[in-house]
């Protein structure tokens, strides 16, 4: 398909943004629906983002998507934000309203779509142990309470952090304490809670050797072990814990669903999945 003066504009916008796997995604998805848009990657400082939100705007861009370190900062510049950017503090898609340029959270919802395929009765496990409080962390705790899961242990490095997302917890109405690394009630925390999320970015490419510290020999079989991270495919967590015998999942399947759910936002028109799924496992082998 070739650009012309009637091609639809979408951005990701982030910093570092080359890495992005989101320009492949969506841009298959319009060559596979036949529909003359294009869908670019730019980097912007945090400094600049007024300014690039205004271009956007000034520029007619249809929508996109917002990325680390720009999915807190960018709501200050929209016209309106959903009841889950609220709660999350954070933006991931940008799509029109009317006239109003508008911001919503993707992610925690495509977690959860992701984690129904993979444990259709997760509500009805114990509890989670969420690992990690950072802005993956929100999003996916914030939908784990809003679907039902009435108890959510965290933990975090930076207390302070860690501290109010368990305040956001429990002002959902959440059983929600939060943990030390060294903290000896980890260990039971692990053996309770059969839902275990790593949303650290520990074993995150290129440090493939790193993985949370955990008891892992408490994992069993009938825990469900769960990471964020999609590069490698396969996490030494993960590895650790099917050694366990536990059934695992990485984050493809999330990064898949934030992205399926953004695009019906943002083009009003229904995704084209298979062909998402495998630019994914493209880009990703
Ligand atoms: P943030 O930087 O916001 O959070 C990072 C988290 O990792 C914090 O909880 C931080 O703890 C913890 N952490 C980092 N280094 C260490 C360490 N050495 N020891 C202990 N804890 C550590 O990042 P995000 O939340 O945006 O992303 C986190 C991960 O989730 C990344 O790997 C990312 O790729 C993945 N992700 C996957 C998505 C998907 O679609 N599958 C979507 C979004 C993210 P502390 O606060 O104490 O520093």
């Amino acid at each position: 398909m070739s650009i012309d003066g009637h091609t639809g504009l979408y951005v990701i916008l982030g910093n570092p943004i080359g890495h992005s796997m989101s320009p492949a995604m969506h841009n298959a998805a319009f060559r596979a629906l036949g529909l003359n848009n294009v869908y670019v990657a730019c980097r912007v400082e945090g400094e600049e983002l007024g300014a690039a939100v205004a271009g956007l705007k000034a520029l007619g861009f249809q929508g996109g998507n917002v990325t680390v370190p720009l999915k807190e900062k960018i709501i200050q510049y929209l016209d309106g934000v959903s009841e889950e950017v609220q709660l999350m503090g954070a933006a991931n898609t940008l799509y029109w309203k009317g006239d109003r340029l508008w911001g919503a959270n993707t992610d925690g919802a495509g977690f959860i779509k992701s984690l129904e395929k993979f444990e259709p009765d997760f509500r009805l496990l114990e509890g989670a142990l969420l690992l990690g409080a950072g802005g993956a962390a929100r999003g996916v705790a914030v939908a784990l309470a809003l679907n039902g899961l009435k108890k959510i242990m965290v933990v975090n490095r930076d207390m302070t952090k860690g501290q109010a997302l368990v305040d956001l917890l429990k002002s959902l109405g959440c059983t929600a304490l939060l943990l030390d690394w060294k903290s000896p009630q980890l260990i039971q925390a692990l053996t309770e809670n059969l839902l275990v999320i790593n949303t650290t970015s520990l074993g995150m490419a290129p440090r493939f050797e790193e993985m949370p510290p955990l008891a892992y020999d408490r994992l069993t079989t009938d825990h469900r072990v769960v990471d964020l991270i999609y590069k490698p495919a396969e996490t030494r967590f993960l590895q650790e814990a099917k050694k366990r015998g536990c059934r695992t999942m990485n984050g493809i399947g999330m990064l898949l669903e934030q992205g399926l759910l953004a695009f019906r936002l943002f083009t009003r028109c229904e995704p084209p999945e298979e062909v998402m799924a495998a630019e994914l496992e493209r880009w990703l082998t």
